[in-house]
């Protein structure tokens, strides 16, 4: 009898592991780059000539000395771990060994390298052409700065197949610049030059956070209209260091997108997919951004290696992340904290003011990290805006100490009330009953759905016995049963009574009533949008009033001052 299993030739073997890990231009950007960032690269040169299936990666990183150098390409090779215990501590991006190895199955690949001149083996660079199966074919010596050279060419070029799977150059490029870019936000430290068909393409410039680096990335986003919050997060089992939790946001008033593709979650230096996260993070921005809007959110974890397992997919995408209840809570309250409007987010709207500066200063001794275990004081918050009046009785103008802002009073209010009514919907008793007439079935369960009390009351009437506490006090609260009757779940209800409920416009407040809504609105967890997602207010800042009218030409030239 002929057997039909076979053990398959080690080359096959060896393809079928490579292709694994490297499937594209991008894929071989992403893992050249991430052995720059792991010996501890702060610029990063990448070419790449697509037509020549080529991709050259420079760093100034720490270099290998010969022997590494020829080791390095090996089946299975790394100088990141040595043991399985160490699976659980990994704190570099690669750990497989597979990468270089990979690359020689499917391409041509050479690297120069040079230690720093102080450590061994740091006087002279050496040149080494990889074979087949990653052993060192040709060696020279070679006149580099200390740092690698690595050189992919010919990708793909022994199984044709491949290259024809693979999207235009076009996409394939635009997958390159996305993965770059997604590198550079998780290491913002770095300086990044890239090269198309040996003309720059882009570059993007080193910066200390996250938040700094959005604006080179996202054009029409500027410093302003994010907030950054670098959270520190106790950890559980004692001994180990906090984590930390780095986020940024668009503020839902001034950035969003229509599609949800800048949901970011990097953990320990690298982008992963993560479902459940993303979802968490929609949630923290629910009801504030328009329907069919999406938030602009970065978030960085920093967590100790043994809470993750990378060990999931060859290209460490997707991870295993130990107690994700514990990180969606702790995003969520972040998240929280940055929406809200507290003296951080107006301090980061002043900083170049000379108020900013004043602000700066008294605050220089404290802590900038703020821990949403303990949330500000509600005092602390709620006198940071006082009402000067009120515009066309629809505005009320409010002073603070980086400049003024114009609060609409309806919208504002409706957001009080609406956060209200989610934390505490109540159905009180009416007496006598509210008489409707005619309403569909669909209308009566519907009224059933959201808590009311409902029964016929002879031949097309009903009787509500019971509404939501909000309406209790008003005229038109047939009309506003009528409305919520018309669909929509209890949180369209909420909205929908938020809004009937909240001061019109055109309505005149005294300077008592103007600053209770700025306080109550001050509290609010989403200020900085209604429930819509429309903005609720209008700033402006002390720094755009002094460029406005040129305070700094006035008080230097003509006084000398
Ligand atoms: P891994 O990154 O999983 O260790 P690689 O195949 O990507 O596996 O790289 C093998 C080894 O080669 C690394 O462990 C590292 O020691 C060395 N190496 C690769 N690229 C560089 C570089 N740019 N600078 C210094 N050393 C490098
Ligand atoms: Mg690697």
């Amino acid at each position: 009898m002929v057997s039909t299993i076979q053990t398959l030739p080690t080359e096959v073997v060896h393809l079928i592991a490579a292709g694994e890990v490297i499937d594209s231009l991008a894929s071989v950007v992403r893992e050249l780059v991430e052995n720059s960032i792991d010996a501890g690269a702060t610029r990063i040169v990448v070419s790449i000539w697509p037509e020549q299936w080529r991709v050259r990666v420079t760093d100034n990183g720490c270099g290998m000395n010969l022997e590494d150098l020829q080791r390095a390409a090996s089946a299975h090779s790394t100088s990141k771990i040595r043991i399985c215990a160490d699976l659980w501590k990994i704190t570099s991006l690669g750990f497989r060994g597979e990468a270089l190895h990979s690359l020689t199955t499917l391409a041509d690949l050479e690297i120069l390298s040079r230690p720093a001149p102080s450590v061994e083996g740091g006087d002279c660079g050496w040149r080494v052409v990889y074979g087949y199966a990653g052993e060192a074919v040709h060696v020279e010596a070679a006149a580099i700065a200390p740092g690698t050279v690595v050189t992919v060419s010919n990708l793909f070029g022994n199984c044709l197949g491949r290259r024809q799977g693979l999207p235009s150059t076009a996409q394939q490029m635009k997958a390159v610049q996305t993965t770059i870019q997604q590198i550079a936000l998780c290491h913002p430290y770095i300086a990044w030059q890239v090269w198309q068909n040996d003309r720059e393409w882009f570059t993007i410039s080193p910066a200390s956070t996250m938040g700094q680096l959005i604006p080179q990335i996202l054009h029409q986003v500027r410093a302003s209209d994010l907030q950054e919050l670098q959270v520190e997060i106790p950890e559980k089992e004692s001994q180990a260091n906090d984590s930390k939790l780095n986020l940024v946001i668009g503020l839902p008033d001034r950035a969003s997108r229509h599609r949800p593709d800048w949901l970011r979650v990097a953990v320990n230096g690298r982008m992963v997919k993560t479902s459940e996260l993303e979802q968490t993070i929609l949630g923290a921005f629910h009801r504030t951004l328009p329907r069919d809007r999406y938030p602009i959110c970065c978030l960085h974890l920093l967590i100790h290696p043994g809470h993750i397992n990378w060990n999931r997919n060859p290209a460490k995408t997707e991870i295993y992340l130990n107690d994700v209840n514990y990180w969606q809570q702790q995003i969520s309250q972040a998240i929280e904290q940055a929406l809200r409007i507290n003296s951080a987010t107006v301090k980061e709207a002043v900083h170049t003011s000379r108020v900013g500066k004043l602000i700066k200063a008294a605050e220089e001794k404290s802590n900038y990290n703020i821990n949403p275990s303990q949330p500000a004081e509600p005092n602390q918050t709620s006198h940071y805006l006082t009402a000067v009046g009120q515009v066309n009785n629809t505005y009320i103008v409010a002073e603070h100490p980086g400049g003024l802002w114009l609060v609409e009073q309806h919208i504002a209010h409706e957001r009080v009330l609406y956060e209200q009514l989610c934390d505490n919907w109540q159905i009180v008793p009416v007496e006598p009953p509210i008489i409707l007439y005619q309403l569909s079935p669909a209308q009566v369960s519907q009224l059933q759905r959201i808590g009311l009390d409902i029964e016929p009351f002879g031949e097309q009437l009903w009787a509500v016995r019971s509404l939501p506490a909000l309406l209790q006090q008003r005229d038109d609260c047939a009309d506003a049963i009528l409305e919520l009757s018309w669909g929509g779940d209890l949180q369209t209800a909420q909205v929908a009574v938020a809004c009937r409920s909240a001061i019109r416009n055109g309505i005149p407040l005294s300077l008592p009533e103007m600053q209770t809504l700025l306080n109550d609105w001050q509290r609010t967890r989403n200020p900085r949008t209604c429930p819509h997602g429309r903005p609720i207010y209008l700033s402006l800042e002390e720094s755009a009033l002094a460029r406005f009218f040129r305070r700094h030409w006035v008080i230097g030239k003509s006084h000398g001052i």
